[in-house]
């Protein structure tokens, strides 16, 4: 009994990860990646489910189960090899099953099981790091901030939205009527809708790593070393505000919780924490914290959006299903005009504030919704990358920065991919940090280099396909 517990054991060691790895290619038609792994990692099991629901078909989980009894049975086979009455077609079978596993690591060669795992534990070490050099960085800013000049005030406010192709939004030139606020306010003076923004990455946490430090796809700085918008803005004397409709705390704390712990006020609206969770609220849930903040007239205010991040019919009421259709497409163009409904709402408030001066919208990544493919670096297509960005500046703000304004309105129809937001948001906030600051990267200076062929997403993976290239 003992050493037949022993041998399934060892079969289960032995044909486990293979079977993980078929199973992953079965089901999504992709190999393992460590932009995978790291995904699964950072996300909570819920979100996992609802992935599961969203984007496997019934022959997924049919080809799923047959690989499962196929192991089952090779498993048998090889406990009972020496056995005399073993099966002919049976040993045919395990054969059949070591060439598979050959052509397995044939096609996994240059990126085996170890290499995921040695990866996947070098972005975890590099996340661990910018938390621990937090001091550090905060230290050499005080030594590095240039005077900045301005006894100038303002709320700005900075909105992350979440899972958003631009292709889907009407103001894009979306056939379906999904961004009906946006397409009102496009027109507006005082309004930047830019055309041609791209993420750097496809995925949440990789993306924001990005966007909200001074690292981008672009420089060589070490992640550790790589200052937070929040650090910055601090240190420049500004009141730090973080509502978000995202979990806190997942497998790990990631860079977006340790930047998101600097704002001095923090509204955090999914009280979930760890790993079993639900999304609760839906975003509009966000402006009501608006009413609780401690106001000063030097502010950032970030909103951290739950977006249109599947399973979009998740993600609106009963009320805004617009499309009553049962597709994946329908339900998110829902959770689109949905969106632009909160961001309405959202921006009417902020506008309102003493001292208003600037809004900026961007979202992380986009969904592959037409292919059904969500975001999946492993499935990368380039629709992923299709977020949209734009902004708004009060009267104020452009009798202030009359010149900067014309050159925000310069660069709306610029390549530039999201992990250069850093720089956007300093620029628009007239904040510049000496030795940091990279004026080609800079999508409002006039030395911002715009040669399209230099944009890459997937952390330098793959380059950018612009429409307008
Ligand atoms: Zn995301």
């Amino acid at each position: 009994m003992f050493s037949k517990l022993t041998k399934w054991l060892l079969v289960i060691v032995i044909f486990l990860p293979v079977m993980f790895l078929w199973g992953y290619y079965l089901s999504s038609g992709a190999w393992v990646s460590v932009d995978t792994v790291m995904a699964v990692l950072q996300t909570n099991i819920s979100e996992s489910q609802e992935y599961m629901s969203d984007f496997m078909t019934i022959s997924d989980w049919m080809g799923m189960s047959v690989l499962l009894v196929a192991i089952l049975f090779c498993g048998y086979i090889s406990i009972n090899l020496r056995q005399k009455n073993i099966l002919r077609c049976g040993s045919i079978f395990l054969v059949m099953f070591i060439m598979m596993s050959g052509y397995f690591a044939y096609r996994h060669r240059h990126n085996i099981m170890v290499d995921i795992a040695l990866q996947t534990k070098v972005y975890t070490e590099k996340y661990k790091d910018f938390e621990n050099k937090k001091v550090a960085r905060k230290e050499a800013l005080k030594n590095s901030l240039l005077s900045i000049e301005n006894d100038s005030t303002g709320v700005y406010v900075l909105v992350i939205g979440e899972s958003q192709n631009r292709d889907n939004m009407s103001a894009y030139g979306y056939q379906r009527k999904t961004t009906p606020w946006l397409e009102s306010i496009k027109s507006d003076n005082n309004f930047i809708l830019f055309e041609n923004v791209y993420s750097c990455h496809t995925h949440t946490v990789p993306v924001l790593t990005y966007a909200l430090t001074a690292k981008n796809q672009y420089n060589n700085l070490d992640l550790a070393q790589s200052i937070s918008l929040l650090e910055v803005a601090e240190a420049a004397g500004f009141e730090t505000v973080w509502i978000s409709n995202q979990v806190k705390y997942s497998a790990w704390d990631t860079p977006i919780t340790v930047i998101a712990d600097e704002a001095n006020q923090q509204f955090w609206h999914n009280k979930n924490v760890g790993e079993k969770t639900a999304t609760n609220h839906y975003d509009l849930k966000l402006v009501e914290s608006i009413e609780k903040i401690k106001m000063s007239d030097k502010m950032l205010i970030v909103f951290h959006l739950m977006g249109n991040h599947g399973s979009y019919r998740e993600r609106y009421p009963n009320d805004f299903r617009l499309f009553k259709g049962s597709k994946t497409l329908d339900e998110y163009d829902n959770s689109i005009f949905y969106n632009d409904f909160v961001m309405k709402n959202l921006f009417d408030r902020v506008k309102a504030l003493p001292n208003f001066k600037g809004l900026v919208y961007f979202a992380d990544h986009a969904d592959a919704v037409k292919q059904n493919l969500g975001h999946d670096a492993s499935k990368y297509v380039p629709e992923m990358t299709h977020v949209p960005m734009y902004m708004y500046f009060s009267d104020a703000y452009i009798s202030e920065f009359d010149k900067k304004f014309d050159s925000i309105i310069n660069a709306k129809e610029s390549i530039v991919t999201n992990d250069l937001i850093f720089n956007t948001i300093l620029s628009v906030m007239d904040v510049r940090v000496d030795g940091v600051y990279e004026e080609y990267n800079d999508i409002f200076s006039d030395k911002y280099d715009a040669t399209a062929q230099r944009f890459r997403t997937l952390y330098g993976k793959k380059k950018i396909v612009s429409e307008r290239m």
